[in-house]
């Protein structure tokens, strides 16, 4: 595994390295030595709980395989408990915010593991569906810029 970001490093300024550092309590429901998951101070639904890896990355575009690996790994398991814990949750949205404008709101890398209740539960997602504005040609240079990005 990679030491460089799977050994733990933490941002003084950051709210969830404070969290993991201990300054700040939290709702733990599991953790090990990749990972910490604990309740969203918001309970968006019931059960709302954050994945962070245990050491300080800012967003999707700043982990190497390895840290993924590890860290994605350990999501399904994590979204099996809570899903476990209460009868009643019936699906679970997982999202991951990268970006202020993409609704990062803080800056170290989480997974939010929402529990879905019923139609009306507090939480929404709107997908618009654009695309009557898209020609094959318009998908086919969009793929082709995306695929010459691609690294190894
Ligand atoms: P984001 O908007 O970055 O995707 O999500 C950040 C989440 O962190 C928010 O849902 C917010 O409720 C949660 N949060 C912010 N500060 C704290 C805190 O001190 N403790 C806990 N448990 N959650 C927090
Ligand atoms: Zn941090």
């Amino acid at each position: 595994m990679d030491k460089m970001t799977l050994e733990p490093h933490y941002d003084d300024d950051c709210i969830f390295c404070k969290i993991l550092k201990g300054d700040i309590p939290s709702y733990t429901v599991y953790e090990d030595n990749i990972v910490k998951a604990f309740l969203d101070i918001s309970q968006g639904t019931p059960g709302h709980t954050l994945v962070i890896p245990k050491t300080h990355v800012k967003d999707i575009f700043a982990y190497d395989s390895d840290l993924a690996a590890a860290v994605f790994s350990r999501i399904p398991r994590i979204a099996r408990a809570v899903q476990a814990s209460d009868p009643a949750i019936t699906g679970m949205n997982i999202v991951n915010n990268n970006g202020k404008v993409a609704y990062q709101s803080v800056f170290h890398s989480h997974f939010h593991l929402v529990p879905r209740y019923t139609d009306d539960d507090d939480f929404q997602m709107i997908f618009k569906d654009n695309s009557g504005n898209y020609t094959p040609d318009d998908y086919a240079a969009i793929q082709a810029k995306i695929k010459a990005h691609v690294e190894d």
